[in-house]
């Protein structure tokens, strides 16, 4: 269909003033974008000269002439249903065309981008086409694929999707739509990475990616925009309480598409995924922010565990905001000496004896006063400040061993408390050696407290450097036991000397029955592999009177004392104090 009758809505549209049509046709014939005016049926009403280069038509071959011709090819028509329906849905589109130009050999790629001008009254009558020359796509241009595809996955990358979603925003603006930003982050792709190799990892992104992409309507887009996390844009959802329900059921058809295990060399593996979503214009109006609270909610997600997804809330906002403030003062807080140690008595149950401490951290805040390490530790793990913490309380423990030695006290043992961090990142091994060198302590005298998660995350690392701290002749306890999800005979493999029972069942030890045949169970366990059994957070007579009957080795809890400062302990041990 072609254009004839040249005087209807566009010289109304121009208001008929002849120094305007002037002037744009200086603009339009200066401009180095190839631009035309295309109405609503699709007719190009006004094109420059760039655009008829552009497209390696003649000026009269176009202007006047319906768009379509342009599109020649059945798969050109595709794209062009497309860019339709695309355009009535958001008022905007852009991408990638490919003119045919008669004589060229090379793969010629333009720019196309496509806005609706919207009147000030009425309907939408024109458009406005912006053709730009993106540079030829040579396979060999890092930066121009960088830019705009990732390699692996043939995604868009990060910053095309920043773009995308600006666009986005603007058109939603424009036409009061609802949009939705979904981030989704692979669990433990990491490890993936590091047992099945960095080779079968990138298979395991290029899967997700083609699954992703199956999740979607044409009008969404999807990007990599991490290592492992994937952006997605809806465009086309409801507002209000509809666009929470049409996001949630996006992220329930992702879970559906990742839930058919992936086979990667010779095994099948699950694909679980986290997921934020934010939505705009509730959540926020801006792009950074956008994404800003989209990992906020895809933290959330993380924490509650595997396969999960979360909306932003403002809550989330003030959470985060407060744990940023608790950063930034715990960096502090190692520089300006604000961190302690305080020790609680471990006892012997034959002998009542003191026969060592575990290292507790305090940090004494300079407004909060003491704030307790269930607070920010998981903080300090977060953000890898529990690397140079963990350290300072290895080596500040280590130092009050070597002044209680040089005292003439009786030996004491100090557990310390390892985070996963530590072992799979530190170099525990080095920091442990120096530590004992520099203060001249017993290899002995020192207590490594690991909890069973920490070594159940990487098992074959965790025997090889226990196996080594081991050999130093450094102790070794397991910490919070009977809270993980350790096999028994799992534990067999790792040299642990001491099994500290969690202070959760000593709780209800009294009242419940099957805490008690438990515990029972553990301890027996425990004194079959020749370890010591410690309990902790006992706190009455009457459990202190069931863990002895029990068979129970040693205690730690509030009955014989609360966590306490280096020089108190020190008095308690020249006073002899007993249980
Ligand atoms: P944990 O290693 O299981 O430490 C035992 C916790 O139980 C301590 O809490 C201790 O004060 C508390 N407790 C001891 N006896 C009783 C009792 O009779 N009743 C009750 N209700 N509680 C008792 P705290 O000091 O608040 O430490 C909490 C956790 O923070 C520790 O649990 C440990 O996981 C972590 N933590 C403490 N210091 C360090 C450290 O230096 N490094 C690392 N990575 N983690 C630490
Ligand atoms: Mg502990
Ligand atoms: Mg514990």
């Amino acid at each position: 269909m072609e254009y004839k009758n040249r005087t209807d809505h566009l010289s109304q549209f121009l208001g008929g003033n002849a120094f305007e049509e002037k002037l744009l046709k200086v603009l339009l014939e200066n401009s180095s974008e190839g631009v035309a005016l295309v109405d609503w049926r699709g007719n190009m009403r006004r094109i420059n000269r760039a655009f008829s280069r552009m497209t390696c038509r003649p000026h009269e071959d176009l202007e006047g002439k319906n768009i379509a011709r342009l599109f020649p090819e059945p798969a050109d028509r595709v794209l062009l249903d497309e860019i339709v329906e695309t355009l009535w849905q958001d008022g905007y589109w852009s991408g990638s065309v490919h003119p045919k130009c008669v004589g060229r050999q090379e793969n010629l790629e333009k720019f196309l981008k496509i806005s609706a001008i919207l009147p000030s009254q009425g309907k939408v009558r024109f458009f406005l086409c912006q053709l730009s020359d993106t540079r030829l796509l040579d396979k060999n241009d890092e930066s121009v694929r960088d830019n705009a595809k990732d390699p692996l996955t043939q995604l868009a990358t990060r910053a095309l999707f920043l773009d995308r979603l600006e666009q986005a925003i603007a058109g939603a603006k424009r036409h009061n739509h609802s949009l939705g930003v979904l981030i989704l982050d692979l669990d433990r792709f990491r490890l993936i990475n590091d047992s099945l190799g960095t080779q079968l990892g990138d298979e395991m992104l290029k899967e997700v990616a083609v699954r992703l992409t199956r999740c979607l309507r044409t009008s969404d887009s999807v990007a990599r925009i991490g290592a492992d996390e994937f952006g997605l844009l809806l465009t086309d959802i409801d507002e209000g309480t509809g666009a929470v329900r049409n996001s949630g059921f996006v992220a329930r058809k992702i879970y559906e598409a990742l839930a058919e295990p992936t086979r990667l060399g010779f095994q099948d593996v699950e694909i679980s995924v986290a997921i934020g979503i934010t939505l705009f214009p509730q959540d926020a109006t801006e792009a950074a922010s956008l994404l800003k609270n989209a990992e906020t909610a895809l933290d959330h997600a993380r924490r509650r565990g595997r396969n999960n997804y979360q909306f932003f809330s403002a809550d989330m906002a003030e959470a985060a905001r407060q744990r940023f403030a608790l950063e930034s003062s715990l960096r502090h807080a190692l520089e300006g000496d604000e961190l302690r140690l305080y020790y609680q008595p471990q006892v012997d149950l034959k002998t009542g004896h003191v026969f060592g401490a575990e290292a507790l951290i305090r940090w004494i805040h300079p407004e909060r006063g003491m704030v307790s390490p269930a607070e920010f530790i998981p903080v300090a793990e977060e953000t890898g400040l529990i690397l140079p913490i963990g350290e300072w309380v290895i080596r500040t423990a280590c130092q009050q061993i070597a002044q209680w030695q040089s005292m003439d006290l009786p030996p004491i043992r100090v557990g310390v408390n390892l985070s996963a961090l530590q072992f799979q990142r530190q170099n525990l091994v080095f920091i442990i050696k120096d530590a004992l060198m520099q203060t001249g302590v017993e290899p002995s005298l020192l207590d490594l407290e690991i909890t069973e998660s920490a070594i159940m995350e990487d098992v074959e690392k965790a025997v090889k450097m226990l196996g080594e701290i081991s050999e130093l002749g450094v102790h070794l306890s397991i910490d919070d036991f009977g809270t993980g999800y350790s096999s028994l005979s799992q534990l067999r493999h790792f040299p642990f000397k001491t099994l500290k029972i969690d202070r959760s069942f000593v709780s209800s030890i009294t009242e419940n029955s099957g805490d008690k045949a438990i515990v029972n169970a553990i301890i027996a366990m425990a004194h079959s592999l020749d370890q010591k059994v410690i309990v902790e957070g006992l706190e009455t007579e009457e459990q202190l009177a069931i863990l002895r009957a029990l068979n129970c080795n040693q205690m730690q809890g509030f009955l014989f004392s609360a966590p306490v400062p280096a020089a108190e302990l020190t008095k308690m041990l020249r006073e002899g104090k007993r249980l």
